[in-house]
């Protein structure tokens, strides 16, 4: 059986979000028939985000997320597909509805920022490479 997935070398069952093993023909913990492509796929081998979240205090990290469950206060999700069967827990504030423009500008400001600092530091770098060192004979 092959993954389609190029980056995980997993899949997770798309009913019960349990990992899958690559030769099995059912789901282990709920069952169902493990179908790895086509119409009736029924598993996960890529991460589907269907929501964005800022977990990270103080950060203005933005991650794609799949929401694997709501309750009152917290939700579960996903940001990759190992975090599928043991997904991290964010407070409902701070998931938002996906989007991929937003999603795009944040990441595209956020690399720009880190080559303009990443200048910077080099700039600023050349100058101090040109400080004399002091001498009390002047
Ligand atoms: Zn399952």
């Amino acid at each position: 059986m092959l993954y389609n997935n190029i980056s995980n070398d997993m899949a997770v069952c798309a009913n019960c979000f349990q990992s899958i093993e690559e030769n099995s023909s059912n789901c282990p913990a709920c069952g169902t028939n493990v179908i790895f492509d086509g119409e009736n796929k029924s598993v996960i081998d890529r991460i589907e985000p269907n929501c964005l979240i800022h977990r990270y205090e103080g950060s203005d990290l933005l991650e794609p997320a799949f929401l694997i469950k709501e309750a009152r206060a917290n939700c579960k999700v996903a940001t990759r597909l190992k975090e599928y069967p043991k997904p991290i827990t964010v407070p409902k504030s701070k998931v938002y509805k996906f989007d991929d423009k937003i999603l795009g500008s944040v990441k595209a400001l956020r690399n720009e920022r880190t080559a303009t600092m990443y200048r910077y530091d080099q700039l600023i770098g050349k100058h101090f490479e040109k400080l004399q060192p002091f001498n009390n004979d002047n």
